[in-house]
């Protein structure tokens, strides 16, 4: 892919500027979905390349960062979040995660979580995939985690966040069916966990699957709620549209390198503005 070729000129100019141009200190949220195990290679190579920048906060470390209590640094830290709760991001988390001590913030839908064996697997192609993929189409192993190991990633230091109830889009939704893809999942996650999560993300990350009414609903039950729209996490950025970048682990690593330190947020200073006009 071109943007691929190019990435690493790129990147050696971005590094340029930044000597010159003092940015902002700002939080990178790092996002990714169901990881594989032939793209634990490519993980572990993506922390070690952010250990050699800006490094890992926890997600308590972020949520201190993010309430402005948390040193300036030069080089901008980065939180590690997983959309989904696939099962492979418990592995991960025991086999590359913990090789390299990073705690990560898990986003999970308990209504998926309760369903079991095929109906789990319609219900990941018609909400996950939104129809793209029919249960069929599916790798064989995917399922996502049970309780008991949200439970134990939890019970090891790592966070779990809600991604709503279902998986639903909800720009579309309104009212109850709104209340209870939003908060319905909060008072899941309080019973199953023990204490309600501060953090929401939700369903498709993309600037049209928000409306101003969801994020209003949000923010009455989350103090953080992170999109899927590339950017920095400054001061001057509302905790509510908090921006993230999506990672794919099959893309070469310099590219990803340029993610991770920023090279792609021009191209989504629109989406980001119409994030910010919603709250
Ligand atoms: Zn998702």
């Amino acid at each position: 892919m071109l943007r691929h070729r190019f990435s690493r000129p790129w990147l050696t100019g971005l590094r340029a500027w930044r000597r010159i141009s003092a940015p902002s200190p700002a939080l990178r949220i790092l996002l990714l979905h169901d990881v594989p195990e032939h793209h634990f290679d490519a993980l572990d190579r993506l922390l070690d390349t952010v250990k050699r920048g800006g490094g890992f906060v926890t997600p308590a470390e972020a949520e201190a960062w993010l309430a402005g209590d948390a040193p300036a640094r030069g080089n901008a830290p980065c939180l590690l979040t997983f959309d989904d709760g696939f099962a492979s991001n418990h592995r991960a988390a025991d086999v590359v995660l913990s090789r390299h001590g990073v705690k990560a913030l898990f986003f999970v839908c308990p209504g998926l979580v309760d369903l079991d064996g095929e109906a789990q697997r319609q219900g990941i192609a018609a909400h996950i995939s939104d129809g793209r993929l029919g249960a069929a189409d599916l790798p064989r192993e995917a399922r996502l985690m049970s309780w008991q190991e949200i439970a134990a990633l939890n019970d090891r230091g790592h966070a779990i966040g809600a991604h709503s109830m279902t998986h639903r889009r909800l720009s579309r939704l309104q009212g109850d069916e709104l209340s209870r893809e939003v908060l319905g999942c909060n008072e899941v996650l309080t019973a199953r966990l023990g204490a309600p999560t501060p953090w929401f993300a939700y369903p498709f990350g993309s600037i049209d699957s928000i409306s101003a009414d969801a994020l209003a609903v949000i923010a009455s039950a989350y103090k953080f709620c992170r999109s899927g729209v590339r950017g920095p996490n400054t001061g001057a950025t509302d905790r509510r549209v908090l921006r993230a970048d999506q990672i794919d682990l099959a893309a070469p690593e310099a590219y990803l390198s340029l993610i991770v330190e920023g090279g792609l947020d021009w191209r989504y200073a629109t989406p980001r503005r119409r994030l910010d006009a919603l709250i």
